[in-house]
């Protein structure tokens, strides 16, 4: 065993020899056969060394998952791994985020989290991307083997899935295997979390299963203007409808969840709302955690589904057992519950099918309420579409919300109704949306 680690050790051309039996636990996994492994695996002590040295990883966020993420991969004997994160450190962070330091606070979150792992395991070769994922092309993300998210933000992971998509090449319709890069997918929410393994126009993407995604809670507003049962209630009435009355803060200041004088304020007026109701429980801390949306974050969560995560990234890099088929959940709210399910791919997904998409709207539609579809839609849900078409053989912009030189110039079409615009029956129109980093083509269609 001591001669095969140098060996491994040697390859690499590193100075430090792998400590004796350092790798011995994935060895027992890759370097022999068992009952669950792939039916194409053959065992060889080779795939050991593709791991250590060839395999590139990207994890996505080096946030509560991310730190995670990185520590398993890196004890996982995964050594060529870059992170990228646009984020610093903060103080806040700093019980979960166990990569960090109180030194810490204000640098980013890649830089740091590569300088630990790197310093605390040798031949670990993390690289730092202090970027936003926006940031590179697909040249950047082609270069990897898999790609695990550990993402918050759902506009970001539905961008990295048409990232991943847009690399993809077909031939006659079939796309082409050795273009596909498998994308793992984890995302937790206090104590409930999801783990998934997507390979890019082969099964069910982010798109597909969108509906999933419920949309964020909102209280109805007869409660909150006129039965307030729980705090929270209280402190959206102080939210929705006091501060535009009052205007504690000047004409048209919104609300600016970092400034404690605002909280502070809406603070005080929660709870004498939720005095005159005798409800107990407005807190300085949940006013902040309401205005902000914040939603607790779970250490225990992370870390289950960070390793799940990286258990998959083994077996798709080693075939040493067949990857996760497609979709496991986990919720530890009330007992533990866990369930895995396949997800499955939609015929006719905005993202990952190759049907044209159609949008069919009334004949008397307006563009406002093309827009509305746009972002309404269960199956779409785009944050701020601009729309672009060819009539006469000439560009037009039909709307786009930034610069705001364009919107100014383009809101006049949004009460028009689509015919006047010149759209046509099977008029291509072209959309662009932060959720995704290309354009999608859509054909429209009257009903
Ligand atoms: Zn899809």
């Amino acid at each position: 065993m001591a001669d095969q680690e140098e060996s491994v050790a040697m390859e690499t051309g590193r100075a430090e020899p792998d400590l004796f039996g350092r790798w011995n636990h994935v060895r027992k996994l890759l370097e022999r056969s068992g009952p669950f492994a792939h039916p194409d695996f053959e065992p060889s002590p080779e795939i050991l060394d593709f791991m250590l040295n060839s395999c590139r990883i990207l994890v996505v966020g080096a946030g509560g998952l991310g730190c995670e993420i990185l520590k398993d991969l890196a004890l996982m004997g995964f050594r060529q791994i870059d992170v990228i994160d646009m984020d610093t450190v903060d103080l806040s962070n700093l019980n979960r985020q166990f990569l960090f330091r109180l030194k810490d606070v204000g640098k980013p979150k890649a830089n740091v989290a590569a300088d630990f792992v790197n310093q605390r395991i040798p031949g670990c070769n993390v690289t730092p991307h202090f970027k936003k994922i926006q940031d590179y092309d697909e040249t950047f993300y082609r270069q990897f083997h898999i790609v695990i998210n550990g993402l918050d933000s759902i506009v970001a992971r539905r961008w990295m899935n048409s990232m991943m998509l847009s690399l993809l090449n077909y031939e006659d319709g079939v796309v082409d295997p050795s273009s596909i890069v498998p994308m793992i997918d984890g995302g937790t929410e206090a104590f409930k979390g999801n783990a998934r393994v997507i390979l890019p126009g082969m099964t069910a993407c982010i798109e597909c299963t969108l509906e999933l995604y419920p949309p964020q809670i909102n209280f109805p507003m007869c409660t909150i203007a006129h039965t307030p049962r729980l705090p929270e209630h209280c402190i959206e009435y102080v939210k929705i409808l006091l501060w535009p009355q009052e205007e504690p803060f000047g004409k048209d200041v919104a609300i600016d969840g970092d400034d404690p004088t605002h909280i502070q304020w809406i603070f005080e007026k929660a709870q004498e709302r939720a005095d005159q109701f005798n409800i107990m429980g407005v807190t300085y801390r949940l006013t902040q955690g309401v205005v902000k949306h914040i939603i607790p974050a779970v250490a225990s969560t992370n870390a289950t589904i960070a390793a799940q995560c990286v258990t998959e990234a083994f077996k798709i890099a080693s075939s040493c057992c067949g990857p996760l088929n497609n979709y496991m959940v986990f919720n530890d709210t009330d007992g533990l519950y866990t369930y895995t399910f396949e997800a499955e791919k939609k015929e006719d997904c905005v993202a990952c099918s190759q049907v044209p998409q159609v949008l069919t709207l009334p004949e008397d539609a307006t563009l406002q309420n093309l827009i509305d579809h746009l972002t309404e839609s269960a199956s779409l849900q785009m944050k701020a579409p601009g729309i672009t078409t060819v009539v006469n053989g000439k560009n037009k912009t039909l709307y786009m919300q930034n610069p705001e030189a364009i919107r100014v110039r383009t809101k006049e079409n949004l009460p028009k109704k689509l015919k006047e615009l010149g759209l046509e029956e099977k008029q291509e129109l072209i959309v662009a949306d932060i959720t995704a980093p290309n354009a999608l083509i859509f054909s429209l269609s009257y009903k």
